[in-house]
C-alpha cells in the first residue's frame, strides 16, 4: 500500500495527529481509551489536549478542554474533520469558529424548522381574523336587513297575525345573530392574543440573550432577506464583521462578568448604526455582523468608522473594582454582499477584512481589497 493510500485509511482523529505531529507512537484511536488507563496512555493523551490548545492559542476552560478531548480521542470525528480543513487552509481555530463548529446541522434544522412553523401558525392567525371579522360584517348586515324588512311590513299594513309571527321569528333570529357577534368577537380577542404571544416566542428565538441584538440565526436570515431585495431592487448591500479587539485581555484581568459588561456596551454602540437603517447581530462570541442595505462599500465604511470611534471614546470603568478597563477598541472588515453572492463568500471576504484590520495594528476597519472573496488569509 502507498504513502497516499494509507492516509486515505486514516480516521479524522488520526488526520489530525498527523497535523500535529502527534502520530509517531501510533496508538490506534480506539486503543487510546484503553491505554488511557495505564499512566503513559494518560501523559499521551494529556500531551495531545495541550498541544491542541496551546497551537491554537486558545484558553484553557471546560469548553475548550472537552472540545480537545472530543476531537484528539475520536469522540467527535465530525469535529476533528472540520478541524483538519481548518489546518490544513492555514485558518485560526478561535472560539468564535469553535462555537460554531460544535452547533450541530440537526440543530439548526430543528430552530429553522420552529421559525417556518411559526410563520404558518401567524398566517393561519390572520386568515382565521380577516374571515371572523367577515363573519361579523355579513352577520351585521344580515341583522340590519332584516329589522329593515320588519319595519316595511308593519309600514306595509299587512295581516297582524302574520307580521307578529315573522316578527316572533325574527326576533330569534337577531338573538342567534348577536349571540354569533359575540362569540366571534371573542374568538378574535383570543387569535390576537395568541398572535402577540407567537410575536414575542419568535423575538426571543432570534435574540441574543447578553446583548439583544439578533442571534447568528436570525442575522442570517436577514442576511438572505437583504440580498434578495438588494437583487431585485438593484440596490448596494455590504456586510461587515466587527470583532472586540484584544478582548481576552480584558476577560483576564477584570473577570468574564465585567467582560460580559463590556461586551454589552459595545453592542449598545454598534446598535446605534440602526439609526441608518442598518442591521446588527451578534453572530459569535465577542463578534458583531452588520447589514448596510442601500450603502456602497465606501458609504458602509464611513458608517462602522463612527461606530468604531464612538467605542473608542468611551471610557469605561470597573464598577465592581473602580479601576478603568481602558481604551477598549473594535476592528471590523467590509464586504461588498452583492458582488460576493452569498453569505458564505461574503461572511468570508468580510473576515479576510478584519484580519487585515487586525494585522494593521487593530482599532480600524478596513474594505476587502477586492469585490470578490478575500479568499483564505492567515490570522496574525
Ligand atoms: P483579537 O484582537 O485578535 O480579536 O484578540 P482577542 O483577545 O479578542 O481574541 P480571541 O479570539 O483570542 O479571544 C476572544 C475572547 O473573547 C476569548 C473569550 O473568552 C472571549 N469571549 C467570547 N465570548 C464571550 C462572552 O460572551 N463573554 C465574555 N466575557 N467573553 C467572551
Ligand atoms: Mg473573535
Ligand atoms: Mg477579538
Amino acid at each position: 500500500m502507498g504513502k497516499h493510500d494509507h492516509r486515505r485509511a486514516e480516521s479524522p482523529f488520526q488526520r489530525l495527529w498527523h497535523r500535529l505531529g502527534l502520530a509517531g507512537d501510533n496508538a490506534a484511536a480506539g486503543d487510546l481509551a484503553e491505554t488511557a488507563k495505564a499512566l503513559a496512555g494518560r501523559r499521551a493523551l494529556l500531551a495531545r489536549l495541550a498541544a491542541l490548545l496551546v497551537e491554537h492559542d486558545l484558553p484553557i476552560s471546560p469548553f475548550t478542554l472537552v472540545m480537545a478531548h472530543d476531537c484528539v480521542t475520536g469522540a467527535n470525528p465530525r469535529l476533528a474533520e472540520l478541524l483538519v480543513q481548518r489546518i490544513a487552509a492555514g485558518l485560526p481555530m478561535d472560539l468564535a469558529w469553535l462555537e460554531q463548529a460544535l452547533r450541530h446541522p440537526a440543530q439548526d434544522m430543528a430552530a429553522e424548522q420552529l421559525v417556518t412553523l411559526l410563520c404558518h401558525v401567524r398566517e393561519s392567525l390572520t386568515a382565521f381574523d380577516r374571515s371572523t371579522h367577515d363573519a361579523m360584517q355579513a352577520s351585521d348586515d344580515f341583522s340590519d336587513s332584516l329589522q329593515g324588512h320588519l319595519a316595511d311590513m308593519a309600514q306595509a299594513g299587512a295581516d297582524e297575525a302574520l307580521v307578529r309571527k315573522l316578527a316572533d321569528a325574527a326576533r330569534a333570529m337577531l338573538v342567534q345573530a348577536s349571540q354569533l357577534h359575540a362569540e366571534l368577537a371573542a374568538s378574535r380577542k383570543r387569535s390576537a392574543e395568541l398572535q402577540s404571544t407567537l410575536e414575542q416566542v419568535q423575538r426571543v428565538a432570534d435574540e441574543d440573550h447578553l446583548t439583544g441584538l439578533a442571534n447568528r440565526r436570525a442575522f442570517e436570515r436577514q442576511f438572505h432577506q437583504a440580498l434578495d431585495l438588494a437583487r431585485r431592487t438593484a440596490a448596494p448591500l455590504c456586510l461587515a464583521v466587527v470583532d472586540i479587539d484584544h478582548f481576552k485581555h480584558i476577560n483576564d484581568r477584570h473577570g468574564h462578568a465585567a467582560g460580559d459588561r463590556v461586551l454589552k456596551v459595545i453592542a449598545e454602540t454598534i446598535a446605534t448604526l440602526r439609526d441608518c437603517e442598518c442591521f446588527v447581530g451578534r453572530i459569535g462570541g465577542e463578534e458583531f455582523g452588520v447589514l448596510f442595505p442601500g450603502h456602497n462599500p465606501g458609504q458602509a465604511l464611513a458608517l462602522l468608522d463612527g461606530a468604531r470611534a464612538r467605542v473608542a471614546e468611551r471610557r469605561m470603568i470597573n464598577r465592581s473594582t473602580d479601576v478603568p478597563f481602558g481604551l477598549v477598541t473594535i476592528s471590523g472588515g467590509i464586504a461588498d454582499a452583492v458582488a460576493c453572492g452569498d453569505l458564505e463568500s461574503a461572511l468570508s471576504a468580510a473576515d479576510g477584512a478584519l484580519y487585515a484590520a487586525k494585522n494593521a495594528g487593530r482599532n480600524r476597519v478596513m474594505l476587502t481589497d477586492r469585490a470578490q472573496p478575500a479568499g483564505q488569509r492567515a490570522r496574525p
